[in-house]
């Protein structure tokens, strides 16, 4: 996988604000945030796509984004956030190395925008569909 703005990053090449780091993951603040404490936690593995991130490197950031999410919440004085992850430019991701967003949201309203349209559903495409993503799990 060629290098992106995060391998820079990791290396120290590019500064950011730290916010954690262990062995396998690193946290900082988003450069454009959405809102104040906009946090990226990043596996160091350097995977572009979450279906390509081996289960350890996944564990490791599933591991702390608990305690990032608290630290970000106090921080901020946020009571709400989301955690959003993009895989694929059509997905709206940028960067091409796995991350989570913490995202406040802050009082007024500032933070993720959210277009939320639902489609209705139900009956056998449903049962057929759940069989089908079953039978693709290794
Ligand atoms: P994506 O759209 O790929 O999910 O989000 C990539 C995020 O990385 C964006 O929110 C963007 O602001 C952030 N970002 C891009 N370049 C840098 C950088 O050099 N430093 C930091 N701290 N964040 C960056």
């Amino acid at each position: 996988m060629p290098g992106t703005i995060f391998t820079k990053i990791l290396s120290g090449e590019i500064p950011c604000h730290k916010v954690y780091e262990d062995d396998a993951v690193l946290a900082f603040l988003d450069i454009n945030p959405l809102s104040a404490g906009h946090t990226l936690v990043i596996p160091k593995e350097p995977a572009e796509t979450i279906d390509r991130l081996s289960a350890e490197s996944a564990a490791a950031v599933g591991g702390v984004l608990p305690a990032i999410a608290r630290a970000v919440m106090k921080a901020t004085g946020a009571t709400a956030y989301n955690i959003l992850q993009n895989n694929g430019s059509a997905a709206h991701q940028e960067v091409m190395h796995v991350h989570f967003h913490i995202i406040p949201k802050e009082p007024g309203g500032d933070g993720l925008g959210i277009g939320w349209k639902p489609r209705a559903s139900g009956g056998d495409a449903l049962v057929r569909l759940a069989q089908d993503i079953r039978s693709h799990l290794e």
